[in-house]
């Protein structure tokens, strides 16, 4: 047994060391006690379509894509917390979650796909808010759900307000994703075209990476649940969504490609001050922790704002995103402190880990450091 994790392990360490592969996360929706909207015959349930495709989606990118790592945060009929989807997402540093969901209206001649992402102010409608509160309505399923989502009242506007503001970074990716989806769904679908739209979604507003939440159509609507009801309509669909990821990311990687060398993945400390301290390096034995709080599209000044007054601020550029880091220490157990501190200003913020300023598997790197540190 012991033998056998020690093999375990360092297969590990190896390739922990090898860059890290994009991550995408696939989010569906509702689940277990949860059904999500029923279709007006009572038939069909949203849980059941959002799961079906939820797979299908994964199992595409999949084969189109090896190297990418696909997460699912369900892949059976079982409750999953909206907060532990974006826990989960986070956890495994994903670059793209994908939330997958059918609506429902009063109206029965209300159809169509739309797909959201994280809510603009000003673009806020009053309609978006009503489909907001009644995804984010499944909390009061959850036990605790006062302790686990403290200041968060799904039927409060400023709920919205302020989840929003914190997360807006990733706005500008996931409109561009959401664009892929919605176009390949109005075409390909040849789904009654909604549009790309804002919400204050709660499984959106706690992930920290671009994300969108697709309503692929309403279940109250007759003739899109029995499209939605369909296998050759959920395999359709899903081809829509999986072929958006296709283009997301080869845009990506392009992206990628045309960066200077320098901005490479290893992490590199903003130049602020003269007293800065000597960037610990870690080796293969002792990977450094870091607490990771928040990402950019473009590249934030060591004095920025958004930064809280956090200093010094390291950052390390991986696909497409600058994202920043505060505090360095080979010891996990600093820095589960140092998280602490950050939590108060950034709510979401979590343990990232570098081996010679690069990004490896934080359990990995955590599971080293408890070996080295019985
Ligand atoms: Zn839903």
């Amino acid at each position: 047994m012991k033998r056998f994790s020690l093999i375990l392990l360092s297969f590990f360490v190896v390739i922990g060391l090898e860059a890290k592969d994009f991550t995408v996360v696939i989010d569906a929706g509702h689940g277990g006690k949860d059904p999500g909207a029923i279709s007006a015959n009572k038939k069909l349930y949203e849980k059941d379509v959002t799961l079906k495709v939820a797979l299908m989606v994964g199992e595409s990118i999949k084969k189109n894509h090896p190297e990418v790592k696909v997460l699912y945060t369900r892949k059976t009929d079982v409750f999953v917390g909206l907060n532990d989807r974006a826990r989960m997402a986070n956890k495994a540093n994903a670059d793209l979650f994908i939330s997958i969901h059918t609506n429902a209206a009063k109206s029965r001649t209300a159809k169509g796909a739309e797909t959201y992402t994280l809510g603009i102010e000003e673009e806020r409608t009053e309609r978006n808010l009503e489909i907001a509160k009644r995804e984010n309505g499944v909390i009061f399923l959850e036990d605790n759900h006062e302790k686990t989502y403290a200041n968060f009242n799904p039927n409060s506007p400023e709920s919205y307000i302020i989840f929003e503001y914190m997360q807006s970074e990733f706005v500008k990716e996931s409109i561009h994703m959401a664009q892929y989806v919605q176009e390949h769904l109005a075409s390909d679908a040849n789904r009654h075209d909604r549009g790309v739209r804002q919400a204050g979604f709660l499984v959106l507003n706690a992930t920290s990476m671009p994300s969108i939440l697709v309503e692929l159509g309403y279940i109250s609507n007759a003739e899109d649940a029995k499209y939605l009801g369909s296998e050759s309509g959920q395999k359709r669909m899903s081809r829509c969504i999986s072929e958006a990821f296709d283009k997301y990311y080869t845009d990506l990687m392009k992206l990628n490609a045309s960066q200077p060398a320098v901005e490479s993945t290893r992490s590199t400390t903003i130049p602020a001050s003269k007293e800065q301290p000597e960037a610990i390096q870690g080796d293969e034995q002792q990977p450094v922790f870091k607490v990771q709080f928040l990402s950019s599209s473009k590249r934030l000044a060591a004095e920025d704002k958004a930064f809280k007054g956090l200093k010094p601020v390291e950052f390390y550029y991986d696909k497409g995103l600058y994202k920043y880091t505060y505090g360095s220490s080979t010891n996990y157990n600093d820095i589960i402190r140092i998280k602490k501190k950050v939590n108060e200003k950034f709510k979401d913020a979590f343990i990232v880990a570098f081996v010679q300023g690069e990004r490896i598997d934080t359990q990995q790197a955590i599971a080293l450091f408890k070996q080295n540190n019985p």
